[in-house]
């Protein structure tokens, strides 16, 4: 009789404790679900991604801006500072042969491979600062 009486509380315990982890556990779900720190987590990665996206340039914009074998570039650029002999990016000397991305803003050469990997994350010249990206319209002024 009283062994009975000891194996229906053993059993009744267990089943409590075993009610008792299981809303636990579907409570600690919840409440991570809704944490708000995990929300601003989740936030902040956003916005930054947002930010690399703003900050380089893409791959149609990269393309538009004009590309010339450095052969080229010796001949059509005349002025002592536009065509420095060795990028700015790697610091080796052009090869006649190496293809150049031509900064349509401020006219710097830097190897094509270079260049691009720099402005997709900046889209900024290495050199000048200068944004190759079109500038606004300024506004006219009326008198
Ligand atoms: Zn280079
Ligand atoms: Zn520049």
């Amino acid at each position: 009789m009283s062994a009975n009486i000891l194996y229906g509380l053993v059993y009744m315990i267990i089943l409590f404790s075993f009610i008792t982890i299981m809303f636990i556990v579907i409570l600690l779900l919840c409440y991570c679900s809704v944490h708000p720190s995990l929300q601003i987590g989740n936030l902040a990665t956003a916005e930054q991604n947002a930010i690399t996206l703003e900050l380089g340039l893409d791959e149609a914009t990269l393309d538009k801006y004009p590309k010339l074998i450095y052969a080229q570039a010796k001949l059509h650029k005349n002025k002592a500072n536009s065509t420095a002999s060795c990028c700015s990016i790697c610091l080796a000397d052009y090869k006649d042969t190496d293809v150049l991305r031509d900064l349509p803003d401020c006219g710097h050469l830097f190897h094509l491979e270079c260049v691009d990997s720099w402005l997709k994350l900046h889209a900024t010249c290495p050199v000048c600062r200068n944004s190759p990206l079109a500038k606004p319209v300024p506004l006219e002024v009326s008198h």
